[in-house]
């Protein structure tokens, strides 16, 4: 079968012929429906070298964003999965046994320094081919919903989600504020889930004007990238700052954007990974600023985001691309030209 492989480092991934692989026990062979690029994967074949934090041993398949058909039961599953059903797949993968593992948390997993891969996708091969194995009880059913158009809610709306949930004391109440800094897979997910679960004025900022116009569709108010941005976005909270930034670039002018705008004991969630720095000393940052970074979220987080999904709260915008195309969803996605999420279709439907 045709898939698209991570094959060495610094290397841009190629579409190759791989062995159809065989469910585990406690696994389901999944006839994958789509299967989305994000940004970390850039990180994966540009960006990291052996032993760098978050490198995963090339080759594997890339995909951690998935959702498809199951088409076949491994030793030991429950009939309760339904064959030709359509699921989406939680991506990261624990050693199950630990009490991370055991609540769903698997991102977190106690023993992650001793497993050979994070997740499918990374490290271990994922869903940018024909079929995949997934973990029985990763899948969340989706019902009618399209697995294509839902394939981006495994990771470009799980993460946001996670980042958002655990942030909610910060927001609740009035005249809260949060700023989202990086509106594409993730970041525009992040508004449309601020929008649904808080009160709170979502300040919403991208280098580019379509992404920002479509975060001000979904509620936000915007801000341009230019040079004054941050008394712009303290002018909106009435000087006083925001109570959640969430950084969904993560590069050293995003992070000193998120400090410079919050509000005293407000919080600073970075989710993007592109390794900016920041300075932190007494005088540099706002008082009691909490600040954190949030990776990926947990199942029964992800059952709660198909539920919003159904529920037409989140509405990811997908480019589809054939599997002909998939190598071009990466060399768009690297250019900055892919608006919403690209989503690769292994199978015709
Ligand atoms: P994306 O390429 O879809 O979107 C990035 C957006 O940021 C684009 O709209 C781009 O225009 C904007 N941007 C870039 N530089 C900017 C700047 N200086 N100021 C303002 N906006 C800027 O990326 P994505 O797939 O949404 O991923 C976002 C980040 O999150 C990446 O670093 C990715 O690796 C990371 N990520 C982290 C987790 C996690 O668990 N923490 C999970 C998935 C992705
Ligand atoms: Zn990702």
């Amino acid at each position: 079968m045709r898939a698209v492989v991570f094959e060495n480092y610094g290397e841009f991934p190629s579409m190759t012929e791989v062995a159809k692989p065989e469910p585990g026990p406690g696994e389901v062979l999944m006839r994958v429906a789509g299967a989305g690029a994000c940004h970390s994967d850039i990180s994966i074949y540009r960006v990291f070298e052996e032993g760098d934090p978050g490198a995963q041993r090339p080759p594997f398949v890339l995909g951690h964003e998935n959702a498809g058909w199951v088409e076949e039961l491994g030793p030991g599953v429950s009939e309760r999965v339904q064959i030709g059903g359509a699921y989406l797949a939680y991506g990261p993968i624990g050693c199950l046994h630990c009490r991370q593992c055991v609540a769903g948390v698997e991102t977190y997993c106690e023993n992650a320094s001793t497993l050979p891969y994070l997740a499918v996708g990374l490290g271990r091969d994922g869903g940018m081919a024909e079929y995949m194995t997934v973990p029985a009880h990763h899948l969340i059913p989706l019902g009618d919903a399209d697995p294509v158009a839902a394939a981006p809610l495994a990771d470009a709306g799980l993460t946001p989600y996670h980042a958002v949930k655990e942030s909610l004391p910060y927001l609740a109440g009035g005249g809260r504020y949060a700023l989202a800094i990086g509106l594409g897979g993730l970041g525009r997910i992040g508004v449309q889930i601020l929008k649904a679960l808080t009160g709170a004025t979502v300040i919403a900022t991208d280098v580019k004007e379509e992404a920002r116009a479509r975060a001000e569709a979904d509620g936000a108010v915007t801000v341009d990238a230019g040079e004054d941005q941050v008394e712009r976005i303290r002018e909106l909270t009435g000087g006083r700052g925001v109570d959640v930034a969430f950084d969904f670039v993560g590069a050293k002018p995003t992070l000193a954007t998120a400090m410079a705008s919050m509000a005293q004991g407000g919080r600073c969630n970075l989710v993007g990974i592109a390794g900016g720095t920041h300075e932190f000393s007494f005088f540099t940052n706002p008082y009691e600023t909490y600040v954190t970074n949030t990776y990926w979220g947990s199942v029964p987080e992800l059952w709660e985001v198909v539920d919003m999904y159904k529920a037409g709260q989140i509405r990811p915008e997908v480019e589809r691309f054939a599997m002909d195309d998939a190598l071009e969803a990466y060399r768009k996605l690297e250019a900055g030209e892919v608006s919403g999420r690209a989503v690769v279709m292994p199978n015709p439907s």
